[in-house]
């Protein structure tokens, strides 16, 4: 049942793109203008024999619809895992402004979100002790995370006024569960994605803390982000995909290549204006490509684009033969 929706997506983009495909060549099906030169989606131009598998689309129709050809060659497959973690304050890195004497407060200058340096005045306060105005400076640079006095009111000895935190750099910690504790180790690439706008940032993952998570029984795998735009958030929920090793393929093809035909997968394979499916073997897969160990030959050409409007051509120009 939740497959339906995908399914009907799918179909009809293939449906669009078949419309698109047949409207950008302008002619009607013609089998006496069907020459080399020209290749009609509407089915006219290919061998009979091949009507089911294979098509000719000229080259300025693959231009018009985004097709786009690769030679096949060695690949590296990733073996990732995607995760998800939360964003936190660095340890260390946030600082409490404390009042030193007890007194009312004569001035605040700053307000929560500010952006302050180290050594900037942000209080004076009226000590009770002395009856003179003493100044009170932020600790470390960072951001005014909490104001927690009003003007006028008197400070305790000791009372926090500010909170403030460095989040120029922020820790990405990752949960990891069960056997992948073994298997995710310090030293790795991954890359977060911010859930709000989905921009990612590439880190090296730092460590693999000691203990679990009583509850979840995850384990918490660290990395170190930048914050340069101020919009990575501590406490929000980030995705991860760690990259925990790479192996050499000697072929691989883009996942954009590969399409399901009669329940077999497939490549388009192009020679000149022909576009042939070839059913191949698959191996091991990541998130970008997937090997290939039966099936193809180093250096075919292979579309790596739009290689859905392909089989969509082929599918019409065998349903054009029937009738
Ligand atoms: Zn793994």
């Amino acid at each position: 049942m939740t497959r339906t929706p995908v399914a009907m997506r799918r179909m009809l983009a293939i449906l669009l793109l078949c419309a698109l495909l047949a409207g950008c060549s302008g002619k009607p099906a013609d089998p006496a203008s069907a020459e080399d030169t020209h290749a009609h989606p509407e089915g006219e131009a290919h061998e009979d024999e091949a009507a089911a598998e294979s098509t000719r689309i000229t080259d300025a129709q693959a231009r018009a619809a985004g097709i786009v050809s690769a030679a096949v060659g060695p690949g590296t497959i990733a073996d990732e895992h995607e995760v998800q973690g939360l964003l936190a304050p660095v340890d260390g890195r946030s600082a409490q402004v404390t009042a030193r004497f007890p007194g009312p407060v004569r001035a605040l200058r700053a307000n929560v979100g500010d952006r302050v340096r180290a050594g900037q005045p942000l209080a004076s306060i009226e000590s009770n002790l002395s009856l003179t105005t003493y100044s009170i400076a932020a600790p470390i640079s960072g951001v005014v995370l909490s104001r927690q006095v009003q003007l006028g009111a008197v400070a305790a000895e000791g009372q926090v006024l500010f909170d403030i935190g460095d989040l120029s750099q922020l820790w990405v910690d990752l949960h990891i569960f069960g056997a992948d504790t073994q298997h995710i180790t310090a030293g790795v690439p991954v890359t977060i994605t911010r859930m709000t706008d989905g921009i990612t940032q590439t880190a090296t993952l730092e460590r693999v803390l000691p203990g679990t998570a009583t509850a979840s029984q995850s384990t918490v795998a660290r990395a170190t982000i930048d914050n340069a735009d101020g919009l990575w958030r501590p406490g929000a929920a980030v995705r991860a995909r760690i990259v925990v090793a790479s192996t050499p393929a000697p072929l691989a093809v883009p996942l954009t290549a590969l399409q399901s035909l009669e329940g077999k997968d497939v490549v388009f394979v192009r020679e000149g204006d022909t576009y042939q499916a070839r059913v191949v073997q698959l191996g091991a897969r990541d998130a970008r490509q997937v090997a290939i160990t039966a099936g193809l030959q180093a250096g075919e050409q292979v579309v790596v684009e739009q290689s859905y409007t392909v089989k969509a051509d082929i599918g019409k120009a065998g349903a054009a033969h029937e009738h």
